[in-house]
């Protein structure tokens, strides 16, 4: 199936806002070489009606030059919460696909969380060292605003808490904010305090106790969630052992908390209880996932099986895989945090993320009781979640 073209016609009038106006949008799209109106006029519906997709907004303001696309993937469990990822995406149609698949996302992630909140998304089409400008994120926020609270956004690739701030001008319905203005900041130290938390579930059902002293530990990537789980791990007693491309800052973190460094093509092959990726994605591979000699896999890194069979893969082999989405959610959380009256609370916060460890157990539990892997575990917990309170929601009415 091939996306190719997109045509606009102005929605009715009565419904746009004055300063953002959003479209219409018909699809074209070839299927094995088919193509026609017909096909394309159904294609967004299709998507939505597939996975269940509430809203989809479409923003341009023509004389900024912006375009924005907002979906709303799910609100059961409360408003939906999502990042705007600015992008130079080669076509609409890929911005469209990308904002589907990520609002999806986190609606998986924040029901298997526990955090009470749906999951959407808003990506803006540009290029973010030349497209960010104040006046088209001030037209953005005056959008979001326009959503009533059912869209709640922060930070993503290509955008900043300084940006949210400049959206916070025209929207309280904003959650990354600096630390100076009373924000959880960049989140990663919360991210951080996650992967440890679902390292020590995942210790416990291997090795029958939480505890970190003396597990080894393979961390791969010691950026800003890499440092912030270093310092952790090594407090609790783990024997570290850390690998980076930036080999400068490998050696500086190294020297600080006294940890051995190895080439970032042998880290996830070490003998050790954990290997933690804190890196990029695709690292549970064909090639590594037979390389692997640990018994746990639990890292921040964003996608890190290359394909959901992986997942399979992994519990073929007896390895423990903590599923990514929800040992990283610990950012997400803390960001959340800041909606309750009163603002952010570091405390209550990182209490909120350490409840992670409860996730982790229960889809331990979910992947034992129903013989899947720990990755599809995760999707059923998020599922069981949201079909829960729907059934609630339902007898309420
Ligand atoms: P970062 O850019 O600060 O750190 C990444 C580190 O990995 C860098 O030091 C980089 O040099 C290193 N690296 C890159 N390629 C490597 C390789 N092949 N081998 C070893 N090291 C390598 O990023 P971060 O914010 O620490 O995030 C790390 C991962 O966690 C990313 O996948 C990110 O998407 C994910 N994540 C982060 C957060 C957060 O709060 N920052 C939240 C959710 C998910």
């Amino acid at each position: 199936m091939v996306l190719r073209a997109i045509s606009r016609r102005p929605a009715n009038q009565e419904t746009i806002p004055q300063e953002v106006k959003p479209c219409c949008i018909q699809v074209f799209v070839t299927y094995d070489g088919l193509e026609g109106e017909n096909q394309l006029d159904s294609y967004i519906f299709d998507l939505m009606e597939t996975h269940d997709y509430e809203n989809i907004f479409f923003c341009q303001e023509k004389t900024l030059g912006l375009k924005a696309i907002i979906a709303i993937h799910d609100t059961t469990l409360g408003p939906a919460a999502g990042g705007i990822r600015m992008w130079p995406y080669e076509s609409e149609a890929d911005a469209i696909k990308d904002v589907l698949r990520l609002a999806r996302g986190m609606t998986y992630k924040c029901a298997a969380a526990g955090a009470s909140y749906g999951g959407g998304k808003c990506v803006v089409i540009g290029d973010p060292k030349h497209d960010k400008t104040e006046v088209r994120l001030r037209a953005l926020g005056r959008f979001i605003n326009r959503l009533n609270g059912l869209f709640l956004t922060g930070v993503d690739v290509g955008t900043t808490p300084e940006d949210m701030l400049v959206i916070r001008q025209e929207t309280p319905y904003v959650v990354t904010v600096p630390e100076a203005w009373g924000g959880p900041s960049d989140g990663s130290q919360a991210t951080a305090f996650g992967v440890v938390q679902s390292i020590r579930a995942c210790l416990k059902e291997v090795y029958g106790s939480p505890e970190l002293q003396d597990r080894s530990v393979a961390l791969q990537g010691v950026g800003a969630v890499g440092t912030h789980a270093l310092k952790y791990l090594v407090e609790s007693g783990a024997i570290v052992t850390i690998a980076d491309i930036d080999q400068e800052r490998a050696r500086l973190v190294a020297d600080k908390y006294y940890t051995n460094i190895v080439s970032t093509e042998e880290i996830h092959s070490l003998r050790v209880d954990v290997y933690c990726p804190c890196a990029l994605g695709n690292v549970l591979n064909d090639q590594t996932i037979r390389e692997l000699r640990c018994k746990i896999v639990c890292g921040s890194a964003n996608n890190q099986l290359g394909d959901n069979l992986h997942g399979d893969l992994l519990q073929a082999r007896g390895i423990l895989y903590a599923p990514d989405y929800i040992v990283n959610a610990g950012g997400l959380l803390s960001n959340l945090d800041s909606l309750n009256p009163g603002g952010f609370n570091h405390q209550r916060a990182m209490e909120q993320v350490s409840c992670l460890y409860n996730s982790m157990e229960n889809i331990i539990a979910i992947s034992k009781e129903q013989n899947i892997p720990t990755s599809r575990a995760a999707d059923v917990l998020a599922e069981q979640r949201i079909a829960s309170i729907r059934h609630l929601k339902s007898l309420a009415k």
